[in-house]
């Protein structure tokens, strides 16, 4: 209802009537971004929520951006299934959290101070079994010979230090350690790393003097008319995450490339601009703003572009061999992870220097390609199989019959007694004449009667079998999509 009102009827009516059409005449080939897109939502849609929002994300025409990456983020939807799932999942079952997706959550568990605290807590666990965590030390260069790393040169306040051991776990962006490898690994290779590509971003963060402005933890701002992509509210995150109760933070999210001109601006500009967007916006007013800073994050997300998969294939063939070195995490793998995958490909990772053999470039991929397939072939023999066989189909004329000739039957039989013996009961029979027209209490009556029952007996029993037919095939497909809603998430975090 949100969206209907924000959109109008007219603009959701060509919304619809631009998604018929896309089914009707889709793009043969889905090679882009853009193709994907419509081809599942309709041109319009995609124009007016997909396209904006996205070219901010990756500073590339959607044109540019592989339809692989859509189909990872995006998957098992459409604008029917988004319909579906947020009439059934949002009107008629609002309690059923885990049929929710992410997007739509109202509630959950977020650290107090921040997800900052789920290192800082592991840390101390790993210090408290005697082992250690060397925080403030870059890696500059890997040293390698055959298919292992032997050591990593390390610097610590200009000092280097030389590292040496049985296994690395690398997550620093892909690109960059292929470039620290020492001796310089194969020109292909490198030229393949190179090609890698990332999205940069800044956050301006602003203390304004309102206790509360939105109850949102962020808003995605697809209006063209501003630079800022997301609005972050920290305090609606968790209220410690902002010191006095009286005032709010907001992180308003700017995506760059490093070394461009959002990236160059100065931190008091950003922040004129930061404040002058809030208020163009209506989130809030630029004279409460109080103060704010600029925070800029490097490769922040790695591209999906035309050429990315090639040269991703090439540098994993690179690495295959090593036998002691796993790139794990988003950038380590230059894959859009999110948290939950970057951990498990380290905690995977883990694992298999304890001995088991797990392909780390597989996770998200299959997971997401699983989830893809929508219900595995357990629920498919089930749906397809077992349940109609159980709830077999009816047969409506088998059943119209039986009905139509024991109706018709026993009001002949019963009418011809009545005639041959008389008695109270035909004054009530007689009645039925109201509803068959010309009946009596006689044998032509007894034989009108049996026209009548079986006439109204046949028509009973088919609509009963029709509507149980019905009935079960409705469940049926209920549980199906049911099956399917639950593997449909992640999708607006994506964007
Ligand atoms: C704006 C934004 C919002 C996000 N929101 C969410 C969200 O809501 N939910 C979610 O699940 N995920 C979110 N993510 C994604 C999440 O942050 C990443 O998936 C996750 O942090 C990846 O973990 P990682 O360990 O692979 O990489 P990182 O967290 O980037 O860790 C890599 C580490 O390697 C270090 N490093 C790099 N080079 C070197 C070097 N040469 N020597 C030594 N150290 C080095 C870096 O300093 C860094 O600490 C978001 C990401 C961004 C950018």
């Amino acid at each position: 209802m949100n969206a209907l009102r924000g959109l109008g009827l007219w603009n959701s009516a060509l919304i619809f009537f631009s998604y018929l059409n896309a089914r009707c005449f889709p793009f043969r080939e889905e090679k882009t971004f853009e193709q994907w897109v419509s081809n599942r939502f309709g041109k319009r849609l995609y124009h007016l929520f997909f396209r904006t929002y996205t070219e901010k994300v990756w500073g590339i025409s959607c044109n540019e951006i592989s339809a692989e990456w859509a189909g990872q983020r995006v998957k098992g939807l459409s604008l029917m299934t988004a319909l579906k799932h947020a009439i059934l999942n949002n009107q008629f079952q609002p309690n059923k959290k885990k049929d929710v997706i992410k997007t739509l959550i109202d509630e959950f568990d977020y650290p107090k101070f921040g997800p900052g605290m789920m290192w800082q807590a592991m840390v101390e666990s790993i210090e408290q079994k005697g082992s250690h965590v060397y925080l403030g030390r870059t890696v500059e260069g890997i040293r390698w010979s055959g298919n292992k790393v032997e050591a990593v040169e390390v610097k610590q306040n200009g000092r280097m230090e030389l590292v040496y051991g049985s296994n690395f776990i690398s997550s620093m962006p892909i690109r960059e350690a292929l470039n620290k490898f020492k001796p310089e690994v194969p020109k292909e290779v490198l030229d393949a790393a190179n090609d890698l590509k990332y999205r940069d971003f800044l956050t301006v963060a602003l203390i304004v003097d309102q206790p509360a402005l939105f109850p949102d933890t962020w808003i995605y701002i697809h209006d063209p008319g501003v630079k800022v992509g997301r609005v972050q509210n920290f305090k609606n995150w968790s209220p410690f995450m902002v010191p006095d109760s009286n005032k709010t933070c907001l992180g308003l999210e700017y995506f760059c490339f490093e070394g461009d001109g959002l990236w160059n601006m100065p931190d008091d500009e950003l922040i004129e601009l930061g404040k002058m967007e809030l208020e163009t916006l209506g989130l809030a007013n630029k004279k409460d703003v109080r103060e704010g800073t600029v925070v800029r994050m490097p490769k922040a997300y790695p591209i999906y572009d035309s050429t990315y998969r090639k040269s991703l294939d090439v540098v994993q063939r690179f690495l295959k061999p090593f036998l002691n070195l796993q790139m794990v995490g988003r950038n380590g793998m230059h894959k859009y992870n999110n948290q939950d995958h970057s951990m498990l490909t380290a905690m995977l990772s883990a694992e298999n220097i304890l001995g088991a053999n797990h392909d780390l470039w597989t996770v998200n991929v299959e997971q997401e390609y699983l989830e893809e397939k929508k219900i595995g072939p357990a629920e498919e023999a089930v749906l397809d199989k077992i349940l109609p066989a159980v709830l077999s189909k009816m047969d409506k004329i088998g059943l119209a019959t039986a009905a139509g000739s024991v109706c018709g039957l026993l009001i002949f039989f019963a009418t011809l007694w009545l005639t041959l013996q008389g008695g109270p009961a035909s004054a009530y029979f007689k009645l039925l004449n109201q509803y068959f027209f010309g009946y009596t209490v006689s044998v032509k009556g007894a034989f009108l009667g049996l026209a009548y029952g079986f006439s109204w007996g046949f028509l009973s029993g088919w609509l009963f079998a029709y509507l149980r037919n019905f009935f079960f095939a409705y469940y049926i497909y209920r549980l199906r999509k049911k099956a399917e809603l639950l593997t449909f998430r992640d999708f607006l975090d994506h964007f």
